[in-house]
């Protein structure tokens, strides 16, 4: 069972590629409301965890709980419609719709023709698809195309796209890839905007970004679980300032 404070809890998950261990037997909890955030050098695992949390990676062993029910071998869309939700790095988003058109397109519910989509405009889904841009600070563009925006803010809309499914978890990996330093400090802000409404593990390396959001630092290396703390606990480990300064 997992523990009744956690909405993710991720017990002893193994990941093997073809004989190789991607992950050697990872333990992760993710309470209500938290940020979690891994961090650790290339090839450490910590896309193939978020994979496997979602049914992507393909795990040897161990276990996922979500809200208390082992989610391990379901599929990637159960698990989503279970309400984890999960933002990949490359973009999926319509660039020729508007920014509010493509939240509606989310929305839980909606299942996307072009065609329809006034059709599909309730008062409530306005309701919800502005607040949706409220929180990821894209309420004057809303009527903009996505074409138009900035790297930064389709990744936003990225974001929007996964709250619409009203996830009570959300993953990102590498949220700020390619974003201006402005945009990467308003995506903290997001990022903390949004765990008031749900949990969070975000995998990122700009470290000025992990200090602005970090509650909790997860460190990865070699699929293991190096240590985990506050800022400052990890930034004095001297595991981790190995890995990160050693050999
Ligand atoms: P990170 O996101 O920490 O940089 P990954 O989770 O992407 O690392 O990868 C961890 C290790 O697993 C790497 O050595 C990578 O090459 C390997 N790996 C990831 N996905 C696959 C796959 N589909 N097939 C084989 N090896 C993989
Ligand atoms: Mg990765």
């Amino acid at each position: 069972m997992s523990s009744a404070a956690s909405v993710l809890s991720i017990k002893d998950l193994k990941v093997v590629f073809s004989g190789f261990k991607a992950l050697k037997g990872v333990d992760l909890e993710v309470g209500n409301n938290e940020i979690v955030t891994i961090i650790g050098p290339n090839g450490a695992g910590k896309s193939t965890l978020l994979d496997a949390i979602v049914g992507k990676s393909p795990v040897a062993s161990g276990h996922v709980y979500y809200q208390g029910q082992d989610i391990t071998n379901k599929s990637s869309y159960d698990i989503a419609r279970m309400g984890i939700g999960r933002k990949f790095q490359n973009p999926n988003v319509y660039n020729e719709l508007s920014v509010f058109d493509n939240i509606l397109l989310a929305l839980k519910g909606t299942h996307g023709v072009f065609a329809s989509i006034a059709a599909k405009l309730t008062a409530a889904k306005k309701d919800k698809i502005i607040d949706v841009l409220d929180r990821i600070g894209l309420l004057e563009q809303g009527y903009s195309k996505v074409s138009s925006l900035s790297h930064g803010q389709k990744q936003w809309v990225e974001i929007g796209m996964v709250l619409a499914q009203d996830p009570a978890v959300v993953l990102l990996d590498e949220p700020t890839a390619g974003m201006t330093a402005d945009e990467t400090h308003a995506t903290g802000e997001i990022i903390k905007t949004i765990s008031a409404n749900h949990s969070l593990v975000v995998i990122e390396h700009d470290m000025e970004f992990v200090k602005q959001i970090a509650q909790r630092i997860v460190v990865l290396h070699q699929g293991e679980k190096l240590t985990e703390g506050s800022v400052s606990e990890v930034q004095s480990n001297p595991k981790v300032i190995e890995v990160y300064l050693g050999r």
